[in-house]
């Protein structure tokens, strides 16, 4: 496995995507991060949630960045927890 990233821009969706990460729909009006790079020598792009943004900037997940498809960051226990925090966080604003 190969992931190159080639750029990341803030966008305001028009349309329901998936996030790569965490496999959950995000519907508009929302702030998504629009990814494009090259996998496995093939250009591709995605878009991941807020949350999970803010998730994989934290230190640690650098290691794993690479290395985990689709929906697989729920096996990390301290994504739940995060993203659990972040929703509170939300409806309490
Ligand atoms: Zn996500």
């Amino acid at each position: 496995m190969s992931y190159t990233h080639l750029s990341k821009n803030v966008v305001n969706i028009r349309k329901p995507h998936k996030c790569v990460c965490c496999a959950q729909k995000t519907e508009p009006p929302a702030k998504m991060t629009y990814n494009t790079g090259i996998y496995e020598g093939v250009f591709q792009t995605t878009y991941t949630c807020p949350i999970c943004e803010l998730f994989m900037t934290a230190e640690r997940w650098k290691e794993i960045d690479n290395e985990i498809g689709e929906g697989d960051i729920w096996e990390f226990e301290e994504y739940k927890q995060f993203r659990e925090q972040h929703v509170n966080q939300t409806k309490n604003e």
